[in-house]
C-alpha cells in the first residue's frame, strides 16, 4: 500500500497550486486556509490529493459567475476537518441524497463517479465525507479524517 504520515497542510498546499490556475481561468478565486502544520495523517497522499481536487472542481463547475472557494484545515479532537466551501448555485434537498451514488450526475459531460470515488477512498481512510447546501447561496463539503502523531 502507498499509506504513510504525512503533514495535512503541505498535502492541501499540494492540491491548491494544482487548482490555482483552473480557477484563474474559469474567473473564480480560491483561498485556502491551513496554517495548522502539527495536523499528521496515515494516507495514501494521492488519493487524498485526487479527493480534494474532485471537490474543487465540482466546486468550480457549481459556480456561473465569477466565485469563490474557501479551502480549510482545523483540528476536532482527534480528527483533522477539510471544508471545500463554495457559493455556487447548492443542491436541492430532494437531490442531496443521491450525489454520492455512482453515475449521479447533472451536468451533459459529467459521469456521476467522483463523489462516489470520493467517498470509497475517505472510508478506506477511516473517516467521514458529508454535505450541507443551500439552493442559491452554496454549499459545503466536510471530510473528517482521524489524524495519527508523527514518527520521529
Ligand atoms: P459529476 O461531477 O461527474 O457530475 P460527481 O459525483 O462529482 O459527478 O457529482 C455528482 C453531482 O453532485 C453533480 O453532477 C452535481 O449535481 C452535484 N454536486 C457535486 N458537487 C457540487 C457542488 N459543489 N455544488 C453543487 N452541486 C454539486
Ligand atoms: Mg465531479
Amino acid at each position: 500500500s502507498h499509506m504513510k504520515v504525512e503533514m495535512m497542510a503541505k498535502c492541501m498546499a499540494k492540491v491548491y497550486s494544482l487548482c490555482e490556475s483552473e480557477a484563474t481561468s474559469c474567473g473564480h478565486t480560491i483561498e485556502m486556509d491551513a496554517l495548522d502544520r502539527d495536523i499528521m495523517l496515515l494516507m495514501d497522499r494521492d488519493k487524498i490529493i485526487q479527493v480534494l481536487i474532485n471537490l474543487i472542481r465540482n466546486a468550480f463547475q457549481a459556480m456561473e459567475r465569477a466565485g469563490h472557494v474557501h479551502f480549510a484545515l482545523s483540528r476536532e479532537g482527534e480528527m483533522a476537518v477539510i471544508q471545500v466551501r463554495d457559493n455556487g448555485k447548492g443542491i436541492p434537498m430532494s437531490e442531496i441524497d443521491k450525489i454520492f451514488d455512482p453515475f449521479y450526475t447533472t451536468k451533459e459531460e459529467g459521469t456521476g463517479l467522483g463523489l462516489s470515488l470520493c467517498q470509497k477512498i475517505i472510508e478506506d481512510h477511516n473517516g467521514y465525507i458529508s454535505v450541507e447546501s443551500e439552493v442559491g447561496s452554496g454549499t459545503v463539503f466536510t471530510v473528517k479524517l482521524p489524524t495519527t502523531a508523527g514518527c520521529s
